[in-house]
């Protein structure tokens, strides 16, 4: 079979590869779509990995079930979280499941970015659903990062008729405001550097979409602020927009070597909340699916291209240069 390898942003191959078996428990699964994560491009974490198999927003379809797998069956098509927590040990029982090592040491095999991968057999006791048959290949690989932003905002204390301030508006900031309204915000501010995308933004249902140096954007003051861009600079930046009382979360995931000056002055007498949220959990995954399978419209328009595998190398590079900014998603079309 074919998958895609990762070297370097500028240095993606499509090499020949074994097919992956089905062991006890496993499925083996076909892809037909697959997104780009901004963190595909994240030379910092990528690249002293290399080389390494990429792609973790995936959906394809059943072809192989390992012995005592009853819940699924050949043909079935589904998507597949990337990792699934034991559900048992001290982390997973007070929430902390994207932390409990069951969780960081699950896989697809060999990667999701191939015509054939293997769930270990973890993810298929939680985390593979068949997909409704309205629902495109495609607009099924937003689930993954639908997740990653439901526990965002559980994460951050979100409830109905909060206010949220969203800092940037790439895919997952879109995602953020849509999840936010779709739940009953009162108010939903958005802070992105380029003006050229504060249109997705209202369209998504934000209420104003302003640049950071906007006098009006330096005077917010808001309960529950969501930082997207993984830059301290937006950290520290949204850190002076945090109203008293309210929470921080850091949702793009900044480099080991980045540190921010900060004053516990400002967090200490405001009782300001710091947080973050990696990942998602089970209970997560299986609300991201409920609204996408619910509305197939919610992620409509933020989908940029969908090429084939063969073009992985052009779509990394585009997402490489855009960022955030810019969804890709890979095709295949593996005998199923
Ligand atoms: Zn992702
Ligand atoms: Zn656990």
């Amino acid at each position: 079979m074919r998958i895609v390898q990762y070297h370097a942003n500028d240095d993606i191959r499509l090499i020949d590869h074994p097919a992956p078996t089905a062991a006890a428990g496993e499925v083996v699964v076909a892809l037909r779509a697959c997104g780009i994560c901004a963190s595909d491009v994240l030379e910092w974490y990528m690249r002293p990995r290399a080389p390494l198999f990429p792609g973790h927003e995936v959906v394809g379809v059943v072809v192989d079930t390992g012995d005592g797998v009853e819940a699924l069956s050949r043909g079935d098509r589904v998507w597949v979280h990337h990792h699934a927590p034991c559900g048992i040990c001290s982390l997973c029982r007070r929430g902390a499941s994207t932390n409990c090592p069951q969780f960081r040491a699950t896989r697809l095999r060999p990667g999701g970015l191939a015509e054939y991968f293997a769930v270990p057999a973890p993810i298929v006791a939680t985390s593979v659903h068949r997909l409704p048959d309205a629902l495109l290949d495609a607009a099924a690989t937003l689930i993954e990062p639908l997740a990653c932003c439901v526990r965002s905002l559980r994460r951050a204390g979100f409830h109905p008729g909060a206010d949220v301030l969203v800092v940037g508006a790439g895919v997952t900031g879109l995602l953020h405001v849509r999840l936010a309204r779709a739940w009953g915000a009162e108010r939903i501010e958005v802070v992105e550097v380029e003006p050229s995308r504060h249109a997705a933004a209202l369209r998504s249902g934000a209420d104003r979409a302003m640049t950071p140096g906007d006098a009006d954007a330096l005077a917010l003051s808001v309960p529950t602020v969501i930082v997207t861009p993984a830059s301290t600079g937006a950290i520290s930046w949204a850190l002076e927009r945090v109203a008293p009382g309210g929470t921080l979360l850091q949702f793009g995931p900044t480099g080991p070597d980045e540190t921010l000056p900060f004053q516990p002055y400002r967090v200490f007498f405001r009782e300001v909340t710091l947080t973050s949220s990696y990942s998602a959990g089970v209970d997560d995954g299986t609300t991201a699916l409920s609204i996408i399978a619910r509305d197939p419209g919610f992620c409509d328009g933020l989908i940029d291209r969908v090429l084939p595998l063969e073009e992985a190398a052009e779509a990394f590079r585009l997402t490489a240069t855009h960022r955030e900014s810019l969804k890709m998603v890979l095709t295949a079309m593996a005998p199923a």
